[in-house]
């Protein structure tokens, strides 16, 4: 491509609020596979709220609720917030924690007034040796209806689930549509669980879920996406969409998103919609095609 036009490609997805960071980046498009898209944040708002809370007996949800949100009132996790929001709603009092600690892809676990508290993933339960099948057929019902479930456990016990649902961007579903007439595929890659994640992608249309990764597990999917289709373009908002960012091929950050992300992307979408994504791919095979 000459400088001029790339300059005009530049210049031309300024006007539509896609960033190009760097000018390779509206060459590197045209030739993409597959687009790579986080869902927290990304797919969805990023702003879950608890939806369901259930106790087993032995326990009660008047005294496990204020427990899990004050232990959740240490994290920045958005499950986090949509707890300790649900909690105050409430109107409930947080008690005092100590020794908060937070398990990256987990969930976090603190003291709270002598008791052990442990909030998370199904995983973190397994990891401290605790039986969830109490809970099985609701956790997977969660998840079908696309909800996020959680475990606690206090002093070593089952002590409640509870599901967040963060809802999808209403631009969501015309991004994807836009990527298939284009022809690419489109791939999720989340920490979130599986059942979970399988359920939003059904709704969206999405081809391949990678679900339920650490964060450094979303550069080992990057990779072998790109092994399967050539070349891929990652999109994502967070600061663990960093390294994924970096590995794409193109990565391209939600303007919306995290300082660190938007550091580690070739192109920002200014609007923080998705649908940008089908702009720059549609600028750069327009714009590359000009010069021949
Ligand atoms: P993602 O950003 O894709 O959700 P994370 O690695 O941040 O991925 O989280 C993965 C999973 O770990 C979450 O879906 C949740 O089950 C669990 N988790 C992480 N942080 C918390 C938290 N503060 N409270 C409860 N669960 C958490
Ligand atoms: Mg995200």
């Amino acid at each position: 491509a000459t400088p001029t036009s790339i300059m005009v490609g530049t210049g031309r997805g300024a006007e539509m609020g896609v960033l190009f960071r760097k000018g390779e980046a509206l060459q590197s498009l045209k030739s993409i596979g597959v687009v790579a898209v986080d869902k927290t944040g990304t797919l969805t708002e990023g702003r879950p709220a608890l939806t369901d809370i259930h106790v087993p007996e032995g326990f009660d949800r008047a005294e496990v609720l204020p427990l899990v949100a004050a232990v959740e009132a240490r994290s920045e996790h958005p499950i986090a917030r949509a707890i300790v929001q649900a909690a105050e709603a409430e109107g409930l009092a947080l008690p005092d924690v100590s020794a908060f600690e937070s398990v990256t892809g987990f969930g976090v676990k603190a003291e709270v007034g002598g008791r052990q508290v442990e909030v998370g993933a199904d995983r973190l339960m397994t990891r401290l040796g605790l039986d969830v099948s109490l809970f099985a057929e609701t956790a997977a019902t969660l998840g079908e209806d696309g909800k996020t479930p959680l475990f606690a456990a206090i002093d070593g016990k089952l002590a409640a689930i509870l599901a967040v649902a963060d809802p999808i961007k209403p631009t969501t579903p015309k991004a994807i549509a836009a990527l298939h007439r284009q022809g690419l595929k489109v791939a999720m890659i989340t920490g979130d669980n599986r059942r979970t994640a399988q359920a939003i992608a059904r709704r969206l249309g999405i081809d391949d879920v990678v679900a339920e990764v650490l964060p450094e597990g979303k550069v080992e999917a990057v990779r072998r996406l790109k092994r399967e289709h050539g070349s891929l373009a990652y999109v994502g908002d967070g600061i663990n969409d960093a390294p994924a960012l970096a590995e794409a091929d193109v990565g391209i950050a939600i303007g919306t998103g995290t300082d660190i992300a938007i550091d580690a992307a070739d192109v920002v979408l200014m609007s923080g919609n998705l649908e940008g994504v089908a702009h720059a791919i549609a600028l750069s095979r327009a714009t590359i095609r000009n010069i021949h």
